[in-house]
């Protein structure tokens, strides 16, 4: 089944199970919190029921439109179970996927970025040059904020970089033009990631061979 990588996008937000559909429960965690609300059984799709809880054994779903008519009681807690992104897994996985390409060349070093939300630098490549290319991984479907991410960057860093987002919808020709500029590369991971029975995230051979070229050019013979 394929992975739905846009649920990365509800980070650090937490679902109920069901809301995960497909996403590997090896990238998941038990919340803290349980459930506010669940979808509603009488007006199915359209409406949603608050959860209201008197005691720990005392919970009860009351529906946000019929509010007398439509109830449920005794709900049990474990019923109500959220799930969050287990965020260090992902990116340990993330980073380990980028490492197995060229396992000389990538050091993992997962650092978070405080400049942005959802933005963390899994580590680095270090090319023949001995210069060290960074990869990072940020979390958003915004077209201009990945723009301002990328600019930051550059301007940060100031090195050729690669970067990761859930979805490649939010590449536009902004952001094309910004990571054309240092010939920087940009990967979306519903594109790159081919399927692995243990989720431990491989990635396909078209994109090893684009990150190897990428890499291969910053080489003093190649300049
Ligand atoms: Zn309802």
């Amino acid at each position: 089944m394929k992975i739905e990588w846009g649920k990365l996008l509800n980070y650090p937000e937490a679902l109920q199970e069901h809301q995960w559909g497909s996403f590997p429960s090896q990238m998941l965690i038990l919340a803290n919190d349980i459930a506010e609300y669940i979808d509603c059984t009488k007006f199915s799709g359209t409406c949603y029921m608050n959860i209201v809880e008197h005691s720990r054994s005392d919970i009860v779903a009351v529906c946000h439109r019929d509010t007398l008519g439509c109830r449920i009681d005794g709900i049990k807690r474990n019923d109500l179970k959220l799930w969050k992104l287990d965020i260090d897994s992902f990116l340990d996985r993330t980073a380990r996927s980028l490492a197995a390409t060229h396992q000389d060349w990538f050091n993992k070093n997962i650092e978070k970025i405080d400049v942005f939300d959802n933005l963390w630098r899994l580590g680095q490549y270090v090319a023949y040059d001995k210069q060290e290319y960074p990869a990072f991984i940020v979390l958003t479907n915004d077209s201009l904020e990945l723009l301002n991410i990328l600019r930051f960057i550059s301007i940060t860093f100031n090195k050729n970089f690669l970067i990761l987002t859930p979805l490649k919808a939010v590449f536009n020709a902004s952001a094309e033009a910004e990571i054309l500029r240092f010939t920087n590369i940009f990967l979306a991971l519903e594109d790159i990631f081919v399927e692995n029975s243990e989720y431990g995230l491989e990635l396909s051979g078209d994109v090893q061979k684009t990150i190897y070229n990428w890499i291969l050019q910053f080489s003093p013979w190649k300049r």
